[in-house]
């Protein structure tokens, strides 16, 4: 290593996929003492709360909040909608599909993977043999998850619907847009989705601690014929509350709240669309610079088609385990945080650059000066002139 002294004092950037950065204005909404939970201010901000979530989500239905991280939503939606003995159909493209199904075998579901492996999208010619073969209509869900962050693989959720409705197929599409709402284009009611499931600490820039679940007439229907479901998961009452406690179920998660009103209320001054095209145009710079790194041999980039990479993070291969060294070198020599390699077969070769939510394109240069700077004092063979075609692909 030829660097001794390390740069990483000042402003620490943390570049994992989730959590992820938290806007100053996150951070000083929060700065406040409690507020009175059954009075006030806090239960007046709801309605609008409840709305600009809706059209983060792009969709008129239904929103309920939990106080849980994206498992635990995970687990919420499928309580409302899988009885024990029901049979659920995962199409996996990385671990998390592979987790949201585990979660439903883990409340007696029967679960179905088709494994894609941990850098390939969801093969249709596939499903639909699954789905056809279903006659009987077993499957009553299919856990559909948007972009995958473990190998930051971005499926296409609108050929999914597409799919179930030519082959007739009534089951429930369920989507985990945890890591690709907010950053990724996410339509739920244009795309046919039935239920969405989320979490607040990625695109939604708040302090992780609550998760979302948005879901339409379709799947309320099922719920209803469900024989029983958990008192704290189910979602009738905080869609429907005649208590601003019943919201939550207990206790409002009173500084998320407000949290999650500034960050709604970036996005919003923002616009969504432009959301989507500024994770865009980021993420291309961050990929023309490492496909110009890959010439050199050591560096892959884990999913190969451009049509079917997160805008929210980008998942490298190292050959010869030096993932972690890179991260390491960044983290304690150049106070840069990099995203662990997750659910691949070489943990240590591989690691993900998060660029998710409060991201913007100095910062994203500053990511890409700092891996240029690792590889440097690493020796790792890498191809020349990666910072210029990222600086083009901001400047075009
Ligand atoms: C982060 C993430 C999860 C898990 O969320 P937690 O809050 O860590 O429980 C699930 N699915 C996807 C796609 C994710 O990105």
């Amino acid at each position: 290593m030829k660097n001794q002294i390390s740069l990483a004092q000042g402003h620490a950037y943390l570049a994992i996929p989730g959590p992820s950065v938290m806007p100053d204005a996150v951070l000083r909404a929060m700065h406040r003492p409690s507020p009175n939970i059954y009075d006030g201010e806090l239960i007046e901000l709801m309605p609008a709360l409840l709305d600009d979530l809706r059209r983060v989500a792009r969709t008129q239905h239904n929103v309920a909040i939990y106080i849980a991280n994206g498992h635990g939503t995970w687990e919420a939606a499928l309580s409302n909608v899988i009885a024990p003995g029901e049979t659920v159909l995962a199409p996996a493209s990385g671990t998390f599909a592979h987790g949201w199904a585990e979660m439903a075998e883990g409340i007696g579901a029967i679960t179905q993977v088709i494994d894609f492996g941990t850098s390939a999208p969801w093969d249709f010619d596939r499903i639909a043999e699954v789905l056809r073969a279903d006659t009987a209509h077993k499957i009553k869900a299919v856990l559909a998850v948007h972009v995958d962050t473990s190998s930051s693989t971005r499926n296409n959720i609108p050929a999914l619907r597409a799919l179930l409705d030519d082959l007739n197929h009534p089951a429930l599409l369920m989507a985990d847009c945890i890591a690709s709402l907010g950053c990724d284009r996410f339509e739920m009611d244009a795309w046919g989705v039935d239920v969405t499931v989320t979490a607040c600490q990625k695109g939604l820039m708040t302090p992780a601690g609550m998760g979302f679940i948005f879901f339409n007439d379709k799947a309320q229907a099922k719920r209803a014929t469900m024989p029983r479901v958990s008192q704290y998961w189910d979602w009738q009452p905080r869609i429907d509350p005649e208590r601003f406690y019943q919201y939550f179920n207990g206790t409002a998660p009173t500084h998320h709240l407000y949290g999650l009103r500034a960050a709604l209320d970036l996005i919003h001054a923002e616009g969504i669309e432009h959301v989507w095209a500024r994770h865009a145009r980021l993420a291309r710079a961050i990929w023309a610079a490492c496909e110009v790194w890959a010439k050199g041999g050591a560096l892959h980039l884990n999913v190969t088609d451009r049509s079917y990479r997160s805008h929210a993070v980008t998942a490298l291969r190292l050959t010869e385990g030096r993932g972690a060294l890179l991260r390491s070198y960044t983290e304690h020599q150049l106070g840069l945080t990099l995203g662990i390699g997750l659910g691949m077969e070489d943990w240590n070769g591989c690691f993900r650059i998060g660029h998710m939510g409060h991201v913007n394109a100095q910062m994203v240069m500053a990511i890409l000066g700092s891996m240029e700077t690792a590889f440097a004092a690493l020796d790792i063979p890498r191809g020349q002139g990666a910072l210029e075609v990222a600086a083009a692909a901001l400047a075009a």
